[in-house]
C-alpha cells in the first residue's frame, strides 16, 4: 500500500495486488470522505439495531462499508487462490468535494485498466452503468454601492442584477435533453441602507451529453447585465464529464448480472443524476461498473442506513467480478 501525501485534501491511497500478472488490471474506485462536519461522529455514533441488521453512522453508506466489502473481497480472493488480472484500488479523500486532488491519480490508473469497478453504494443494490455529467459555476456581480437615500442613482445594484441572472439561469433547463440547472446559493450586499455592491452566486448543473453541457456554459458567459455599470464574472463549467453506457459496459453489466445469480441477486440496472469518479475513467473510454458498494438508504442524510446483511454477498459478488473480468 502507498499512501499518496496530499497537502490541500486528505491522503489517497493505492494499492496493488497480484502484480505479476501481465494483463491489464482492473481499478477499484473507493473514497474515504463524507459530506458531514467534522466532528459530527460524536453527534451520532457508529451503532447498530438490536436484530443487527441495519447500521448508522456518518458516511456508512456513502462509501465506508463499500470499501469494508472491497478489502473482504481481496481477502477472499487471496483465499480462494490469484485472480488472473493484477487489481488496483485506489481511495481518495475528496470525491464529495470534486476528486481536485485524486483526479489525475484515477485517470492515469484508469487508462492502463482494463475495466473500472466504483464502491459507491447502491439503493436496493441495482448497479449503475450511465450517470450524468456534472458541472459547476461561480458567478461573481460588481456593482457599485451608493448610499441607498441619499446617493440611489449612483448605485448599480448588483443584487437586483443577480436577481435578472437567476432567472435566466434558471432559463436553460432543458428537461427534454435532461438538463438541469440550479442555482443553489446566493448572497450579496453589506447593509440594509446600501445600494449593494456585490453578490455571489452557485450554481450546479447536470447533463446527459458534452453539447449541453457545452451549451450552459455559453449561454453564462454570453449573459450581459441590464444595467451596464454591473460587471459579471462568470467561472467554472464541467467538473465530471458523463458516464454514457457503451457495448463494453453492457457486457460487463451483464457478467455482474450472471454472477449475482449465483446469490440469488437479480441486479438492476440504473442511471444515476448524481456524479462519481466513474465518471473521469468513462470519459476515457473505459469501461466503468458503478454502484458496486453498499446496499442502503439516505446518502448524505441524516437518515444514512446500511443493509448489514448484504455486505457479505456484494462482497462476495465483487471478488466473482475480479475472478471474471
Ligand atoms: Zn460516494
Amino acid at each position: 500500500m502507498k499512501v499518496l501525501e496530499n497537502q490541500h485534501a486528505g491522503n489517497n491511497l493505492l494499492v496493488r495486488f497480484n502484480q505479476e500478472s501481465s494483463m491489464k488490471p482492473i481499478l477499484i474506485l473507493a473514497h474515504y470522505d463524507t459530506v458531514f462536519p467534522e466532528g459530527t461522529i460524536k453527534k451520532r455514533p457508529f451503532s447498530v439495531s438490536e436484530d443487527g441488521e441495519m447500521a448508522r453512522g456518518p458516511g456508512i453508506f456513502d462509501m465506508k462499508a463499500g470499501i469494508v466489502q472491497g478489502v473482504w473481497a481481496l481477502k477472499a480472493l487471496e483465499k480462494h487462490g490469484k485472480p488472473r488480472r493484477p487489481v488496483t484500488i485506489v481511495v481518495t479523500s475528496d470525491e464529495e468535494v470534486g476528486s481536485d486532488s485524486s483526479r489525475k491519480l484515477i485517470e492515469g490508473m484508469a487508462k492502463e485498466s482494463e475495466a473500472v469497478l466504483v464502491l459507491e453504494p447502491s439503493l436496493n443494490g441495482n448497479l449503475k452503468t450511465e450517470r450524468k455529467g456534472v458541472g459547476d459555476i461561480d458567478i461573481r456581480i460588481i456593482g457599485r454601492p451608493s448610499h441607498a437615500g441619499l446617493d440611489p442613482s449612483k448605485g448599480a445594484s448588483a443584487i437586483t442584477e443577480a436577481a435578472r441572472m437567476v432567472q435566466f439561469l434558471q432559463g436553460l433547463n432543458r428537461p427534454e435533453a435532461e438538463t438541469t440547472v440550479n442555482v443553489g446559493t446566493i448572497k450579496g450586499g453589506t447593509a440594509r441602507n446600501v445600494i449593494p455592491g456585490e453578490a455571489f452566486m452557485q450554481v450546479d448543473f447536470r447533463i446527459v451529453t458534452v453539447e449541453e453541457g457545452n451549451r450552459i456554459m455559453k449561454e453564462a458567459r454570453s449573459y450581459r447585465p441590464k444595467d451596464s455599470r454591473v460587471k459579471i464574472e462568470v467561472s467554472g463549467g464541467v467538473n465530471r464529464p458523463p458516464m454514457r453506457k457503451t457495448e463494453e459496459t453492457g457486457r460487463l453489466f451483464a457478467l455482474a448480472q450472471k454472477i449475482g445469480m449465483e446469490f440469488e441477486r437479480d441486479l438492476m440496472e440504473t442511471s444515476a443524476g448524481g456524479g462519481s469518479d466513474g465518471n473521469f475513467c468513462a470519459a476515457l473510454g473505459i469501461p466503468v461498473l458503478d454502484g458496486l458498494g453498499a446496499v442502503g438508504d439516505g446518502a448524505h442524510s441524516e437518515q444514512e442506513v446500511l443493509d448489514v446483511n448484504e455486505m457479505p454477498v456484494r462482497a462476495a459478488i465483487l471478488e466473482r467480478l475480479l475472478e471474471e473480468i
